[in-house]
């Protein structure tokens, strides 16, 4: 018996026709939509869940970055991630911490609602509950995608595809180059915790408890939600030993991700403070993923250039969050940051080493305040109409550890919605787009850059 089917021929309805269309819609997703709407474009947003904002809804992720230079002074990120971190403050569902580079904790519930106003202000047509399962192309232009939905299959024609699925299916099935780091950064399944966690020395119960509830000594970061009193958001185990570009181990980073909260919990509910009922009051719909694969283009960002703040014609983020690599079982976290302090911690700060790589490297005069990409980074050699954008991008895996957060994935997501309206009114090919062009527009729009 053979290993393959042959799929029957069928005829499948063409449901929609856009200047546009987006496939995923986390904020990288949505931004990009929202630039390309705001320049004219008719856009079609596409999105397999039943709401926008990716990992920062579904995967409860509620940390975006301080938009300002390591000095605290120029602002260097703008656009739709200021416009919509002003829009949550408004509604008393975001602030900044008050400290020197301080990052802005919102509500992802509320950043949900929000996300589906601002798509529907930019008369952005929306389908939620809609998987891409498949493109068809032609030469070096992308012609339809056909996506599945509680109606069945149906086709979606557009002048220009933007991939922001965070795994690149799209770019996968146009069979376009890529690769996967031999290792990759594990991922986390985060929950919200009601619960007073004041006091309650973390290091010390899972180094005494961890073994009884099957919890490592790993290290983990939580947070408040904003305007959500007496709830953290708990990000304290990573997942181990799964490539979570294969469907089996995202079937069991799920499941065993589930099988940590509650093992947290029942720790807190035994060994925690006697005043206070621990009780898990959100779990992530989808489990949080550092990395999957990433495809090639026309630049690739890396480590010395990014951390020493190399500057281009045409930029397309500015950016300072530091190198942040989450290594496997046992290897701890890294980071590198711009002024050249670099640290490894091991466990829930069991050990930590600090070092500096600028001495290392014998580098003197001033450390760069932010970091740049240029336009390069979006741009790959076969496709005339197509961007892939997100936690595919093209960097090595220090630079990667840095460009992978929102505040800076969501600008990528407005340089790609910019770069596909500039094609799309020009009838011109990605490939020979000026990149100063849009950075150009992207300043006109609003962007720090
Ligand atoms: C635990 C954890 C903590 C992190 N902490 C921070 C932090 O504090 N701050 C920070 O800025 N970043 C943080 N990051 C990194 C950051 O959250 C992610 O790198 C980023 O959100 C990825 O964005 P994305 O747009 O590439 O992908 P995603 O957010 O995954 O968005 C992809 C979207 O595409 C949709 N989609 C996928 N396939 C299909 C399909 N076939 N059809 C239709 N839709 C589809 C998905 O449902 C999703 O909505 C963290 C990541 C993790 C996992």
């Amino acid at each position: 018996m053979s290993d393959f089917i042959t799929e029957p021929a069928r005829q499948i309805p063409v449901i929609a026709e856009a200047d546009l269309c987006v496939v995923g819609g986390s904020c990288t997703g949505v931004f990009a939509a929202i630039r390309a709407a705001r320049l004219g474009l008719r856009v079609i947003l596409i999105e397999r869940q039943n709401s926008l904002g990716g990992v920062a809804v579904s995967g409860l992720v509620n940390i975006w970055h301080t938009l300002n230079d390591t000095d605290d002074r120029e602002q260097i990120i703008s656009g739709l991630t200021e416009e919509t971190l002003d829009r949550l403050k408004a509604r008393k569902a975001a602030y900044l911490e008050n400290r020197k580079n301080g990052s802005y904790n919102f509500n992802p519930s509320e950043l949900a609602i929000l996300l589906d106003e601002m798509a529907a202000e930019n008369k952005i047509r929306l389908m939620l509950h809609t998987y891409y399962s498949a493109v068809v192309s032609s030469g070096s232009e992308v012609q339809t995608i056909i996506v599945e939905n509680s109606d069945g299959r149906g086709a979606i024609r557009a002048r220009f595809f933007i991939d922001a699925t965070g795994d690149g299916f799209i770019a996968r099935d146009l069979g376009l180059p890529s690769y996967a780091n031999d290792y990759l950064q594990p991922p986390t399944a985060c929950f919200h915790l009601q619960g007073n966690m004041s006091g309650v020395d973390l290091r010390r119960l899972v180094l005494e408890h961890g073994e009884e509830f099957g919890l490592d000594d790993d290290w983990g970061w939580s947070t408040d939600v904003a305007g959500c009193k007496g709830i953290t958001m708990r990000a304290d185990q990573h997942v181990f030993g799964v490539r979570c570009d294969r469907a089996d181990d995202l079937t069991r980073a799920e499941l065993e991700g589930r099988r940590l909260m509650r093992a947290f919990v029942a720790m807190l509910q035994k060994y925690g403070r006697d005043d206070t009922s621990y009780a898990l009051t959100n779990i992530c719909s989808s489990i949080g993923l550092r990395e999957t694969v990433h495809f090639k283009t026309r630049f690739c960002a890396s480590e010395l250039p990014l951390l020493t703040g190399e500057r281009y014609e045409a930029p397309i983020l500015n950016g300072t969050y530091p190198c942040d690599i989450h290594h496997s079982s046992g290897g701890g976290i890294s980071f590198k940051y711009l002024d050249g302090r670099e640290s490894t911690i091991y466990g829930k700060g069991t050990r930590s080493v600090g070092g500096n790589w600028r001495e290392r490297m014998g580098l003197t005069g001033e450390p760069a305040k932010y970091y740049q990409v240029p336009f390069d980074i979006l741009v790959g050699d076969r496709m005339r109409n197509f961007i892939a954008v997100g936690r595919v991008l093209n960097a090595d895996m220090t630079a990667y550890g840095a460009l992978r957060v929102m505040v800076n994935l969501n600008q990528i997501g407005e340089a790609a919605g910019t770069a596909a309206a500039l094609c799309v009114d020009e009838n011109a090919d990605l490939r020979e787009l000026d990149g100063r062009r849009v950075t150009k527009t992207l300043r006109d729009g609003g962007s720090a850059l």
